[in-house]
């Protein structure tokens, strides 16, 4: 069943604006077909119209062609949990071009592996808080390999260090085609690397990395805790770096920050240029809606564009996210994008990212930040290494969920409320001089966010 839906998305990306699929489709999956009829889950009724109203034809006729029968197409709001599965959050992107090893697309020639053509730098809006990183990445760009190896860029989720990676690799390869360029994900990399040793062929999956002239690595954190991966990776980095090729490397934190990964490696991490990427000001935010509404071809109100910036905390994929459903709204709706309409659109939006804020989803994203067990929160041990998450997990589930103090407490493994009371009061004080405790939580919050 998911997979001719599955075959469906896939026509059906090549057929619309990705920024349009990665709003509208990637958050849908097929759940029933009847005889005559196959039903779609969507994240709200929001989604339902939207699709209904826009994509129903272009929908049917893929449906038809895949599956060479007429069917009838059915969207139906997707509760949390139906069918085992948890929808997936709105503002979830295109899945990556980077497929793994065995899907990868080849974009430009075969020198080329994994790079979305779509994340170039003149469509990276410039503020201060990425300045730097953009810089940098320039830099690198420019002359590889010459200037900082390995950059290290991070900062929080969608902020835009993925979309700087490619920048890099495009316009390397725009400057010259014959550099053998790679963007890969820590967890494609880890997957080649499994399937490799199961398959007993390091040599092949050392040959698809040590030729190449660029590597760009995205997420890093996610090797944290993964020896035989960071091992690898160790070798890897260093026969590229030996024979001077640049290496770039994404994170979302900085690299003392990084739990559970060998010092060897944070040495590596940090032996090079070290450049992050702030959530964006208001006026960065403004510009970067302004410069997404003109790539759709549409005009926004300051007005509206403000009341955006102010109401998207940082993430910059929600505020295209944002942006992209005002403009749905406004299309199908036929009213001018106007503030009144805005705040109807960001009211759905609101409710959709709360829902992923419940007392075991936070719990989950806290221990999986710090690298611990949901065990360990609960429990009654003392170390910093728990006591802080505990505290942090304590202060998320008063700000961002309805439960009482109480209930807080039982969820933690029966602690009384007072002691729930204490946490919330000392991670708030705390954020106000930790810069490090702030962005820790910022992290998490944008975590839980994102499913
Ligand atoms: P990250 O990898 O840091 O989570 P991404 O690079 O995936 O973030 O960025 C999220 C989305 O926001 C992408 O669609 C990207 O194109 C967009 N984006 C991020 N920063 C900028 C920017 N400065 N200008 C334009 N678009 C941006
Ligand atoms: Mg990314």
């Amino acid at each position: 069943m998911d997979t001719l839906w599955k075959k469906c998305l896939e026509e059906i990306e090549k057929r619309i604006l990705p920024e349009n699929y990665a709003t509208w489709f990637s958050p849908t999956y097929a759940f029933t077909k009847g005889s005559d009829t196959i039903t779609i889950a969507v994240p709200n009724d929001f989604f339902k119209r939207c699709l209904e109203e826009n994509y129903q034809g272009l929908i049917e006729s893929t449906v038809e062609s895949i599956a060479n029968a007429r069917l009838r197409v059915d969207f139906q709001v997707a509760s949390d949990n139906a069918h085992g599965r948890t929808s997936e959050p709105l503002n979830k992107p295109a899945p990556e071009k980077e497929k793994g090893p065995e899907g990868v697309r080849f974009f430009g020639n075969g020198n080329a592996v994994g790079l979305n053509t779509r994340y170039v730098f003149s469509n990276f809006v410039v503020g201060s808080n990425n300045q730097f990183a953009h810089a940098a990445a320039l830099a690198v760009a420019a002359n590889p390999a010459q200037t900082y190896n390995p950059l290290f860029i991070y900062g929080s989720v969608g902020l835009g260090k993925t979309h700087l990676l490619h920048a890099i690799g495009n316009l390397i390869q725009q400057n010259d085609p014959r550099h053998r360029v790679r963007y890969i994900s820590a967890e494609s990399f880890t997957v080649d690397l499994i399937q490799s040793l199961k398959k007993d062929d390091m040599s092949a999956f050392r040959e698809r990395y040590r030729p190449l002239d660029i590597l760009l690595v995205d997420d890093i954190q996610f090797i944290a805790g993964k020896e035989r991966t960071q091992e690898e990776f160790f070798y890897t980095f260093n026969a590229l770096y030996e024979s001077h090729k640049q290496v770039v490397i994404s994170s979302d934190r900085y690299p003392k920050d990084m739990q559970n990964i060998e010092e060897r490696l944070r040495s590596r991490f940090s032996s090079g240029l070290i450049a992050d990427i702030k959530p964006p000001d208001l006026e960065t935010k403004v510009a970067i809606l302004f410069k997404k509404a003109e790539n759709h071809q549409k005009k926004i109100p300051q007005d509206v564009a403000i009341f955006i910036a102010d109401n998207i905390q940082s993430n910059i994929r929600e505020l295209e996210g944002l942006l992209l459903r005002i403009i749905a709204f406004s299309s199908f709706t036929r009213r001018p994008v106007d503030l009144e309409l805005a705040k109807e659109v960001l009211k759905e939006f609101t409710f959709d990212r709360n829902k992923n804020f419940t007392i075991p989803n936070i719990l989950k994203t806290v221990a999986a930040h710090f690298s611990i067990k949901v065990t360990d929160l609960k429990s009654k041990q003392r170390s910093r290494e728990i006591s802080i998450p505990r505290q942090i997990a304590m202060y998320l589930c008063r700000e961002y969920t309805q439960a009482s103090l109480p209930e807080i407490g039982r969820q933690f493994g029966g602690k009384d409320h007072t002691t729930v009371l204490f946490a919330h009061k000392k991670i708030s004080s705390n954020m106000k001089e930790n810069n490090e405790l702030t962005r820790s939580v910022q992290q998490v919050i944008h975590q839980i966010e994102r499913g």
